[in-house]
């Protein structure tokens, strides 16, 4: 997609899964996230990770998940 940089998206998507994304911002990242499969992998992924979050059952996480969240602190 031409004129769309996809870590920009990532970067947005916390404050979209925050709750304080402007609403322009919000229609244009979830039309991103239709087109561009990776990033709607990584959006489940992190509100996947929210949600635990939230609900502080971090010791139940799956091990493939917990796998997921050391690389993705380890790429950070
Ligand atoms: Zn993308």
């Amino acid at each position: 997609m031409a004129g769309h940089d996809c870590d920009d998206l990532l970067h947005e998507l916390g404050h979209l899964l925050h709750g304080d994304l402007p609403e322009a911002r919000r229609v244009a990242l979830q039309r991103h996230l239709e087109e561009c499969p990776p990033c709607l992998e990584t959006a489940d992924f992190q509100a996947q990770l929210r949600g635990m979050i939230a609900k502080r059952c971090f010791e139940q996480v799956p091990d493939d998940l917990a796998e997921k969240v050391k690389r993705l602190l380890d790429s950070a």
